[in-house]
């Protein structure tokens, strides 16, 4: 028998993806203007779309003290990272925002990382090991599933949000440390975790609570602080949390921020932090920035909460189905791969984009569009997303009963 050919596999899974409407393209954005992008569009022609589907929730990410500190240390600095940080790439702009975000969250220590899921792979690798065993939610981020991977411990998955569930799987592994880990608020479906009776669960069990806030931070809590500050619980009751620069603060990179020890460790033996090249200061720069705004301007949550709340009710009155959540994160549930993926691109003939959500990033048969709101929204912007979502709905409706759901 011949070895199995690569490339004849990877044809006939592409194939399997098409006929299940799973196939993934990329979008390419010329221009970002505020909530609105100018995209390329399939026949080549340019279109501007109102964007419903980035996680620029503060709308930071084109402000003019956060582009302005990037130029700034550009210029003086120079474009690259030139090195890992244990070598030469550490620098005071790192440093800078690893201070401010300490500060900010009230936690003794920070870490930056380059990105989310380098960080996820980082924390859950060099904490665990074989003899060990990281229990997490259902609907956590990929990233921390492929942590517990290279980590090489036992992954256990809890029921989504159940922490009589977390209770149970580490009941079941009495042996080798624990390390409990959740998404704060869950990236595809906006609720979120119910972090004090985890942390409740993590002390029993002597486990280490680690909470993935790349969807809290800057959104939720006093001063944004994110979902365990608004949840009341302190540095004590969760050692370590995931911060990410990319969403909320409109940058680029990623913190973890906790206990000296902890952060430390993490420091001096985590492989995705040493084998890589530091991050740009100056985006280090455009990050301490957003920081300093997303602290500071109120307004930004208060407009956020407000056209999240605009949203629901519109939603609502037009009978859509709306997942429970509260945070910008307002997905719509269709169920059918091709009534998501219908949806999607009724929605943007209307002028919208909108993401149709599919497996195997939410589980099957709960597809959905995954609809972001940011400050830099504007209610009319809501207003017409609301009727054009009901259009679409209809839309869809009908080409399913007709039995023909033309993308
Ligand atoms: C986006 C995301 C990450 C990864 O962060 P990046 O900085 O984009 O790599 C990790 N966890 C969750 C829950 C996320 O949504």
């Amino acid at each position: 028998m011949p070895r199995e050919s690569l490339p004849a596999r990877i044809a006939a899974q592409r194939e399997q993806r098409i006929g299940e409407h799973r196939i993934r393209i990329r979008r390419t954005v010329l221009r970002r203007d505020g909530a609105r992008c100018e995209v390329a569009g399939a026949d080549g022609v340019p279109r501007w779309l109102l964007n419903f589907c980035g996680n620029d929730y503060l709308g930071l990410s084109q402000q003019f003290a956060v582009a302005g500190a990037l130029q700034d240390v550009v210029s003086r600095e120079g474009a690259g990272g030139m090195a890992s940080h244990l070598v030469c790439g550490h620098h005071a702009e790192h440093e800078a925002l690893e201070r401010e975000v300490a500060d900010w969250l009230g936690v003794p220590s920070a870490l930056l990382f380059g990105s989310g899921y380098m960080a996820n792979l980082a924390v859950v690798q060099a904490l665990l090991g074989r003899a060990d065993v990281c229990v997490q939610d259902k609907l956590n981020h990929a990233s921390l599933i492929d942590g517990a991977r290279l980590a090489g411990c036992a992954l256990r998955r809890y029921p989504h949000a159940d922490p009589e569930g977390a209770l149970r799987q580490l009941r079941m592994t009495p042996d080798g440390a624990a390390l409990l880990a959740t998404d704060g608020v869950f990236s595809m479906d906006g609720d979120v975790a119910p972090l004090k009776q985890l942390a409740l669960v993590a002390r029993v069990q002597h486990a280490t609570l680690y909470v993935d806030d790349a969807h809290g931070i800057g959104v939720l809590g006093e001063e944004g602080r994110g979902s365990i500050a608004d949840a009341g619980l302190d540095a004590a009751a969760v050692p370590l949390r995931l911060v990410t620069l990319g969403k909320a603060l409109g940058s680029y990179g990623a913190v973890v921020a906790g206990d000296a020890d902890l952060v430390r460790h993490l420091a001096e033996t985590a492989r995705p932090y040493i084998y890589t090249t530091a991050l740009p200061p100056a985006q280090a720069a455009a990050s301490l920035a957003a920081v300093k705004l997303a602290r500071r301007e109120h307004w930004r949550r208060e407009k956020l909460a407000a056209l999240v709340q605009r949203f629901r009710a519109g939603a609502r009155r037009h009978g859509l189905d709306l997942l429970p959540s509260d945070t910008p994160i307002q997905p719509l549930l269709c169920g059918n791969d091709a009534v998501a993926v219908a949806m999607a691109a009724a929605l943007e003939r209307m002028g919208f984009w909108v993401a149709a959500i599919r497996p195997p990033t939410v589980p099957e048969g709960s597809a959905r569009l995954r609809v972001t709101l940011s400050a830099a929204h504007a209610d009319g912007d809501v207003d017409k997303l609301v009727d054009a979502l009901a259009r679409a709905r209809d839309y869809a409706q009908a080409g399913a009963s007709s039995g023909a759901v033309v993308v």
